[in-house]
C-alpha cells in the first residue's frame, strides 16, 4: 500500500549553507507546531515489486509481544522530547498494520493514551490491506480507538493487481471496503494509475468504482519506478507516455470533482472537511514524533529543529530499542536554518490551496522578509500566486512544482 510520508530531503544533506540563504537563529516564541505521531509496521505478506518503503516479507508468526515491547520502549524513549504536548493525529502505518492481532492493536492503543495527550476525537488512522482484511478484526480495531482506515486498493483490475504483485483480487477489495465501511465512518481508499496497459477506460473503471462507495477521501498516486524496487530494475511493459499519463490525471481529477471530491494536494483528494488531518500536518510543516523501525520524527524545541531517524531493520531495532540506550536512533540532526525555507516550500506547496504567510514563520520561526528574493523570483516567473495572504503555487507553479520548490534552494 501506499504511505503517506513527508517530504524531506535526505538525511545527510550537506549542513553548509545553501542558495544563499543566511543562517538565523531558530527561536520559537509563539508556541510550537502541531504533533502527530507516526507508528511503523515494518511486516508484509510479501513485497510488491514497485515498493520502496520499509516493508518486509513476513516470515512465520509476527513476532507481536516483541514488538509491541520494542514499541513501548522507543515511545519511552521519546516521551522527555514531548513533555505536555497534546497529540494531534496518530496515523499507523507500514508494511502492513492489518496484520496484527486486534489484541495487538489493542494494547498498542492502550500504551498511547497512558503515555500520551489524546482527545476521543483525535483523528487515528490504520493502513490496511485487502488481502488481510477480516470483518471482526475491522470492528475490534474500531473499538481500540481506530477512526479512519486507509485500504491499499490500488486497483480494481484483476490483471494489474497481478502485474503489481498485490495479494488480494478485485473481489476481495470489494469486500474490505465493505468491512472497513461498516468498522468505522472515515475511510480512504489509495489507487494507483499510470499502470502497465492501463487505458484511459480502464483507469475510468477503476476511479468510477472507487467513487461507487462514496468515501470522504481517496489518494491517487501515478505509478513510478523508485530506486532499488524490482520494477526499478525489471520495468514492466506497457508503461503509458507522459501524454497518456497527463489525459489520465486530468480524468481523475474532473471524476472525483464530479463526485464531490475536491484534489488539495499533490495526490489527495477530499469531501469537504474530510482531509487527511495527518497528512495535513506534514505538509502544514507541523511536528511528528516517528516510533517504529525506520521510522522518521520531525521535533520542534524552543532554538531548533531536530529530524530522527529509527534503525530501519525491524529485527535490529527491536533488539536495540530495548536497551534503552538510544542505539535505537540510527540518525539525529539539527537543521540550519537556511534548509527551512527549502524543507518548508517542499512541503507545503503540495497543498493546492497553498498556506497562509503566516505559516512560514509559525513553522520555521523565521522572518518571511528572508525569502523575500526568492519570492520575487518565484512570482517573477508566474510560478507562485500573487496572494499577499498565501504562499500558494499558480497553476503554472503547481505543473511545474519541482521548478518551484527548487527556488528555495
Ligand atoms: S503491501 Fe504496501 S507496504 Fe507492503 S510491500 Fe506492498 S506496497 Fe509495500
Amino acid at each position: 500500500m501506499k504511505e503517506i510520508i513527508p517530504v524531506f530531503p535526505e538525511l545527510s544533506r550537506s549542513k553548509k549553507q545553501v542558495g544563499g540563504m543566511v543562517n538565523r537563529a531558530i527561536s520559537f516564541t509563539q508556541g510550537l507546531p502541531p504533533l502527530s505521531l507516526y507508528i511503523h509496521v515494518p511486516w508484509c505478506v510479501k513485497k510488491c515489486p514497485y515498493c520502496d518503503f520499509n516493508s518486509h516479507a513476513q516470515k512465520g508468526e509476527l513476532p507481536e509481544e516483541h514488538y509491541l515491547n520494542a514499541l513501548a520502549a522507543d515511545l519511552e524513549q521519546t516521551l522527555p522530547l514531548i513533555w505536555g504536548r497534546q497529540i494531534h493525529t496518530v496515523f499507523i502505518g507500514g508494511g502492513t498494520p492489518s496484520l496484527l492481532s486486534a489484541q495487538a492493536v489493542e494494547r498498542m492503543m492502550a500504551m498511547l493514551r497512558n503515555y500520551l495527550n489524546i482527545w476521543p476525537d483525535t483523528e487515528v488512522t490504520l493502513e490496511a490491506n485487502p488481502g488481510t482484511a477480516e470483518a471482526l478484526r475491522f470492528k475490534q480495531y474500531a473499538e481500540s480507538g481506530i477512526n479512519r482506515i486507509s485500504l491499499g486498493i490500488q486497483s480494481f483490475d484483476d490483471r494489474a493487481l497481478g502485474i503489481l504483485g498485490r495479494i488480494h483480487d478485485s473481489r476481495q477489495a470489494i469486500e474490505a471496503i465493505e468491512m472497513a465501511q461498516k468498522a468505522v465512518g472515515r475511510i480512504n481508499l489509495d489507487l494507483m494509475y499510470a499502470l502497465p496497459g492501463q487505458t484511459l477506460e480502464s483507469c475510468k473503471n477503476d476511479i468510477e468504482t472507487a467513487l461507487s462507495f462514496d468515501t470522504e477521501h481517496l489518494s491517487l498516486y501515478h505509478l513510478t519506478m523508485e530506486p532499488n524496487t524490482v520494477f526499478a530494475k525489471y520495468p514492466p511493459s506497457g508503461l503509458p507516455d507522459d501524454d497518456t499519463s497527463a489525459a489520465l490525471q486530468d480524468m481523475l481529477i474532473e471524476l472525483t470533482a464530479s463526485r464531490g471530491l475536491e484534489q488539495y494536494e499533490v495526490s489527495a483528494y477530499a469531501r469537504p472537511g474530510a482531509r487527511a488531518r495527518h497528512n495535513v500536518n506534514y505538509w502544514e510543516f507541523g511536528d511528528y514524533i516517528g516510533i517504529g523501525p525506520g521510522a522518521h520524527g520531525k521535533l520542534s524545541f524552543h532554538d531548533r529543529i531536530v529530524r530522527t531517524a529509527k534503525v530501519r531493520n525491524p529485527e535490529s531495532w527491536m533488539e536495540k530499542a530495548v536497551l534503552r540506550n538510544g542505539s535505537h536512533l540510527a540518525e539525529e540532526r539539527e537543521l540550519e536554518s537556511s534548509e527551512l525555507p527549502f524543507e518548508f516550500m517542499l512541503n507545503a506547496l503540495r497543498l493546492k490551496e497553498g498556506v497562509p504567510v503566516s505559516c512560514f514563520e509559525e513553522r520555521t520561526s523565521l522572518s518571511l522578509a528572508g525569502i523575500s528574493r526568492q519570492l520575487e523570483a518565484a512570482l517573477k516567473k508566474g510560478l507562485l500566486d500573487a496572494d499577499p495572504m498565501r504562499i500558494k503555487a499558480s497553476p503554472l507553479g503547481w505543473r511545474f512544482l519541482n521548478d518551484l520548490q527548487g527556488l528555495f534552494l
